[in-house]
């Protein structure tokens, strides 16, 4: 059978990782949080107190560090040279200082071939901001996922009181826009639209229509039935 490669991107919390993984599950795809790269090399970053604008260190550390993904229930166990910072690069202080390390083109570089590395041999289903532009032009089925940013905010707000978190509702609305802002207005690989993706807006979708919907296509595509 035929496996192709699916790009799922969109602004923060709309979803992605959670349709991923679940895509993935029913297609026997691998699922890769191309956010979880990011979000780890932020993290060790701060760990190391690097200055944010420290960018040649910064390089050298993208570069000296490896990160591994692993399929897990909950989506990907990240390893940073063989350390589990799955739960750790999910805290506040990560995703403040993300959208900052994500804009720099040595960064990305490093993050953007292993991704490439990763869905060579097709099978894939990789989330993130600019997979379907950048990364992976030639996916065979992209998708831009969207909702309004209140019920992003809402979900985001359960996912981490799920894992002992508070947060008040209006700060992360106003976290999440300033991440959006930064993401869509950097020079270097911004998020944005591919022309050939097709947007799904999610804000009053179940998670199961969200997966649905997706594998639906994929299959299509597979069986030759629908063209791109
Ligand atoms: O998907 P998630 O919200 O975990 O991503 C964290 C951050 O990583 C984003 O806000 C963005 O700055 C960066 N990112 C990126 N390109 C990707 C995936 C994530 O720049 N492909």
């Amino acid at each position: 059978m035929k496996k192709i490669v699916i790009a799922i991107d969109g602004p923060a919390a709309s979803g992605k990782s959670t349709t991923a993984r679940l895509v993935a599950e029913r297609l026997g795809y691998l699922h890769i949080d191309t956010g979880a790269m990011y979000r780890a090399i932020t993290w060790k970053v701060l760990e190391e107190k690097i200055p944010l604008d420290a960018v040649d260190r910064i390089q050298k550390l993208a570069e000296k560090t490896h990160i591994r993904l692993e399929r897990s229930p909950r989506g990907n166990t990240v390893y940073l040279d063989d350390k589990d910072v799955s739960d750790a690069i999910r805290l506040p202080n990560v995703t403040k200082s993300v959208s900052h390390i994500s804009s720099y083109q040595v960064v990305r570089d490093v993050m953007v071939r292993e991704q490439r590395r990763m869905a060579k041999e097709g099978g894939v289903v990789l989330e993130g901001r600019d997979i379907g532009t950048v990364v992976l032009p030639n996916a065979e089925l992209k998708i831009y996922m969207v909702a309004d940013v209140a019920e992003r905010a809402r979900r985001r707000k359960k996912e981490l009181e799920h894992a002992g978190v508070g947060v008040d509702e209006h700060a992360l609305i106003e976290e999440i826009q300033e991440r959006d802002r930064r993401d869509s207005t950097r020079t270097v690989s911004p998020l944005k639209k591919a022309h050939d993706a097709m947007e799904l807006d999610t804000s009053k979708l179940t998670v199961d229509e969200q997966v649905e919907f997706i594998v639906r296509r994929a299959e299509e595509l597979v069986k030759g039935t629908k063209t791109k």
